[in-house]
């Protein structure tokens, strides 16, 4: 009975210090995770991702590691220009809009209109996941218009979890946790709205460098070139008044839900926003967790 008591005892005094000291150490970790947000926006085109361009920049001044991920390098979209010159001006225009905000931006290496949910691309997405290791994504609804968008959320939602089993593309190593996957909110509802009026130059400015995008081939498709102005101002002020109307839209449209996060007083004042959906998959978020994953709202919001 002796010699069992002293060996408990000693195992005891190994083992205690030993699991507290790691306990610290998984609190060290959580509170430097806290620290330094990392979030993803994963989008189909390079363009895409800059549809949650305000709240990258709000991220990004707020401390958070943004990286911004286009699905497809986007060489179909132009009227003059072949595929392949096209796929390397899309990746600068990226690398350009990445820049304004201080955020990395990834453009793989699938072609534009061409993207299906296959098994290669899921395990591409789950590597890509997987190695920038966010906390929450923002990507595509799954009713989207086109193709390229839908088949990129599916692929997202096909990822997530899967980037937690290790034995799935065991060259990257797995994540801890599921991250928390956001829609860009195409319908008549949103979870979270979050006024972009104090970065709302940046993305325009972050469009502005997707010229063969904005100046070239939708204005080409959409029969309206000759509206195109000359010289840069005069580019990023018609910009401005082509892309805001969806921007104002959110925000007149999920008043209540700004109302909600803001506070009416400040709610009022927001002219342009940005509106996102919880998906039903992906990691656990309850709204309780605003201020956790979108940690710019506690000042802005005087909490
Ligand atoms: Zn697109």
């Amino acid at each position: 009975m002796m010699k069992k008591s002293v060996i408990l005892g000693i195992l005891l005094f190994l083992f205690v210090p030993l699991y507290s000291f790691g306990e610290q150490n998984d609190e060290k970790q959580r509170s430097n995770d806290q620290e330094q947000l990392r979030v993803m926006v994963i989008g189909a085109h390079p363009d895409d991702p800059e549809s949650a361009g305000g709240i990258a920049a709000k991220y990004i001044r707020h401390g958070a590691k943004v990286q911004l991920v286009s699905v497809t390098n986007g060489d179909k979209g132009h009227q003059t220009l072949s595929e392949d010159a096209l796929s390397i001006r899309r990746r600068q225009e990226a690398m350009c809009s990445g820049n304004v905000i201080g955020a990395e931006y990834i453009v793989l290496d699938n072609h534009d209109g061409e993207l299906v949910p296959s098994l290669e691309n899921r395990l591409e997405i789950i590597r890509c996941i997987r190695r920038f290791n966010p906390d929450i994504i923002f990507t595509h609804a799954p009713n989207d218009y086109h193709p390229d968008h839908r088949y990129t959320s599916i692929l997202v939602r096909d990822a997530t979890y899967m980037v937690m089993v290790p034995k799935v593309t065991p060259e990257v190593p797995p994540m801890k946790s599921n991250p928390v996957v956001f829609y860009l909110s195409e319908g008549e509802k949103a979870d979270v709205v979050i006024g972009i009026d104090e970065v709302v130059d940046k993305k325009v400015e972050m469009y502005h460098c997707h010229k063969s995008q904005m100046y070239e081939w939708l204005p080409w498709m959409g029969d309206y070139e000759d509206k195109v102005p000359e010289g840069e101002e005069a580019k990023k002020k018609w910009l401005k008044e082509q892309r805001s109307g969806s921007w104002i839209d959110a925000a007149n449209r999920f008043r209540d839900v700004l109302i909600e996060i803001y506070g009416r007083e400040k709610a009022q004042n927001i002219k342009y926003a940005e509106a996102f959906n919880k998906a039903p998959y992906g990691g656990r978020y309850s709204e309780d967790q605003l201020y956790q994953y979108f940690p710019f709202l506690k000042e802005e919001t005087n909490q």
